[in-house]
């Protein structure tokens, strides 16, 4: 197969064959990376689609509306709905502890990108920031005060895809590109939430758990609506949707009502649109790792200025989510993650 063959099915494909060593093909199959860690085999693509089948939970949801629905017959947040549905599949005390864990992985991926040094790994020579960011910074803010919030996350954004690119542990949320979001936006939530620093052990526990819930059920509806993936929508589908489900998130853990949840997720999706994804060298370093600091920022305005309004908007969730959609089908194969176009060819390689 060319590497530059597109299979229908999917854009991002891999067809392995086995021979012995008298040249026989033992076996054969086509793989499909279909975004957020997930990978299907052509030959199990209906058995995978079967599993995929909504397992039993007691509020199932693929829309926004069918979500809205739920939260407005129950009266029950978006991170109520989605932890009552987890619950269905394990014990809440699992779902609560594993949502701890993943967030501490967010942290030590965070960190362990602040003991590296040299550039990143893959040719591009790519300048690490975030230590010398993060002895700067700790520095001149050692309270972390208000004043130094956006250098904060943006740290954190830029550390977590530091450790990205160096083939370090990082949460896929909802890729690994977009890896460094969630974490960083997590990082003002808890820190900055209601204005003070440090959110007590308890508060810290109470504000991941509600942001994660939220933001994964954000997540859901892209993957169910539209797609999570640059090789298949370019990155409005990977850093795009993690802005919104990070806004999401935020937005409710500062007590934003399902309206302005919703609203909150939309506007940081209605300003991703179009991102195109154009890695330099075919390496998620640039534009990626910045990328994910800008669109934090996104993920914060988006929450605040739907917390300024009352959750009335005129472009609803379900309407930019299809227009995310219809926009990855139209937008060339050049912009979703083939390094063919954009700065993967404007911009020279080392
Ligand atoms: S530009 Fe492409 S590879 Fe980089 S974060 Fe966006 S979707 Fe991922």
């Amino acid at each position: 197969m060319r590497p530059l063959t597109v299979l229908p099915r999917h854009t991002n494909a891999m067809r392995l064959k086995a021979y012995d060593a008298a040249g026989t093909l033992l076996a054969e199959d086509t793989y499909y990376s279909v975004g957020g860690g997930f990978v299907l085999a052509e030959s199990s693509a209906e058995e995978a689609a079967v599993a995929h089948q909504t397992p039993e939970v007691p509020h199932p949801f693929a829309s926004p509306e069918e979500l809205m629905a739920h939260v407005r017959a129950t009266g029950m947040p978006m991170s109520e709905i989605m932890l009552a549905n987890e619950s269905a599949l394990r014990s809440e005390k699992d779902v609560r502890e594993g949502i701890l864990q993943i967030w501490t992985v967010m942290e030590e991926c965070r960190n362990s990108a602040l003991t590296r040094s040299g550039p990143l790994p893959g040719g591009l020579k790519v300048r690490r920031r975030a230590p010398d960011w993060h002895a700067r910074l700790s520095a001149e803010d050692p309270t972390r005060s208000y004043a130094y919030w956006q250098e904060w996350v943006n740290l954190t954004a830029l550390a977590v895809n530091e450790e990205n690119a160096s083939g370090g542990r990082v949460v896929t949320a909802p890729t690994n590109g977009a890896a460094g979001i969630i974490p960083a936006v997590g990082v003002y939530a808890t820190h900055y939430g209601a204005g003070s620093s440090f959110a007590r052990t308890e508060d810290r526990e109470r504000i991941v758990t509600t942001y994660l819930l939220t933001a994964a059920a954000v997540g859901v509806l892209y993957k169910e609506q539209a797609s999570i993936s640059g090789a298949e929508v370019g990155c409005q589908g990977e850093v795009g949707s993690a802005s919104s489900m990070a806004a999401a998130g935020l937005c409710e853990v500062f007590g934003g009502t399902p309206a302005q949840v919703e609203n909150a997720a939309e506007i940081a999706m209605e300003h991703s649109l179009g991102l195109t994804c154009d890695p330099v060298g075919g390496l998620v370093q640039v534009p990626c790792i910045e990328r994910n600091a800008i669109a934090v920022s996104k993920a914060v305005n988006a929450a605040r200025m739907a917390l300024m309004g009352d959750g009335e908007h005129r472009v609803s969730l379900s309407e930019v989510i299809a227009t995310m959609r219809e926009t990855g089908k139209d937008m060339s194969d050049k912009y979703k993650e083939t390094a063919l176009g954009g700065l993967a060819v404007s911009v020279v390689e080392c």
